[in-house]
């Protein structure tokens, strides 16, 4: 499939200064990939570890003191810019919900919490849709009953609905636009396991009938199992592991992707298997090498003095790992 979106060594830092001393976070650092398109490509890996950092990069959502220090990105449906975060306000608001939805984690920031249901749709997806109101209220009724909301809703103010309602809300505001790319921030996260599912099932099937590219994010690996079609593994600001969904779960290959694996809950198991030992990196002074290497099994020499570079095990499933790839560095 063709490409929607290519990422090339990118780099995103925190600048922060600390009694005079200027630092960087380095919470993304040297990621590349590419979402296809009319997949569901899925980023996984800890808290912290970068993920809402990287989406908010690509997405343009860039202010101090995060700032994207090096690399590039470019997407299919726009020619001519290094990245969202240059392109001018103008040009973000003819994109934005049209060509690239972006749902935050805490969906309480898609819908304007000042106002009501209905204004949120007339202020961002209106203006790309037009027609009289009339018929643009219609369209919003259709789409809201696709994800099993009432037109009530319209009238309420997003902390007036539940949690799982505001969700489908917010879902149904990200994709009436029907964009070729919705980015999703934990979109499922803070609700309980029934309506998590029904909100999976609308994502994919909103997904399907559009042919849109969805980037998923959570640390859930149940849930990227349940909706992504392949998935990247991200660890202290890299990516360590990219590939199909099942092939991952199937056969993991960097030790950190194993352990990942390894300590997911199985059914008739009561307590939860032992996780990873030891803490993840401060990204302020990552260590050197490879950032997996202080908390590996398999570390050795090369691992501590070396980056490790993403390369093709097999026919598409990369891995960043000297263990498994052997010791040429980048
Ligand atoms: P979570 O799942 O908890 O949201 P994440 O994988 O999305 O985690 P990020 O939120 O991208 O991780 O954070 C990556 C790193 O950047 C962390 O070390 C975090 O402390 C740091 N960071 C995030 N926001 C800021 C900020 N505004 N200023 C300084 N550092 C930040």
């Amino acid at each position: 499939a063709q490409p929607l979106l290519v990422v090339r060594d990118l780099q995103a830092y925190y600048r922060t200064s600390h009694a005079g001393v200027r630092r960087g976070i380095r919470a993304v650092d040297g990621v590349s990939f590419t979402v296809r398109r009319g997949e569901i490509y899925g980023l996984a890996g800890e808290s912290s570890s970068g993920k809402t950092t990287l989406i908010k990069s690509i997405a343009g959502a860039i202010k101090p003191p995060l700032e994207i220090v090096g690399g590039s990105m470019e997407f299919a449906f726009l020619s001519g810019y290094g990245g969202l975060h240059r392109a001018a306000r103008a040009e973000l608001e003819r994109i934005r919900w049209r060509h690239l939805s972006y749902i935050m984690q805490g969906s309480m920031n898609v819908l304007n919490p000042v106002r009501r249901v209905r204004s949120s749709f007339v202020d961002f997806a209106y203006p790309h849709i037009g027609g009289s109101l009339k018929q643009f209220e219609q369209l919003v009724v259709a789409h809201l009953a696709r994800v099993k909301l009432d037109p009530s809703v319209l009238t309420a103010f997003p902390h007036e609905l539940s949690g799982g309602m505001r969700q489908r809300a917010a879902l149904a505001l990200a994709t009436i636009c029907r964009p070729g790319f919705i980015i999703a921030d934990e979109p499922t996260t803070a609700l309980d396991v029934v309506v998590q599912k029904e909100v999976l099932g609308m994502i994919r099937g909103i997904q399907r009938e559009t042919g849109s590219s969805v980037l998923f994010v959570t640390h859930d690996m149940g849930v990227h199992a349940h909706i992504t079609d392949r998935l990247a593994i991200m660890y202290a600001g890299r990516l360590v592991e990219e590939a199909a969904t099942a092939e991952i779960f199937r056969n993991p290959l960097h030790p950190y992707t194993k352990n990942l694996i390894s300590s997911l809950p199985r059914i008739g198991e009561d307590a939860p298997r032992a996780g990873l030992a030891g803490a993840p990196p401060n990204l302020a002074d990552p260590p050197s090498g490879c950032r997996f290497h202080p908390r590996c099994p398999l570390a050795s020499e090369i691992c501590c003095r070396e980056v490790p570079v993403m390369r093709e095990a097999s026919s598409g499933h990369r891995v960043a790992c000297f263990a498994v790839n052997g010791g040429d560095g980048a």
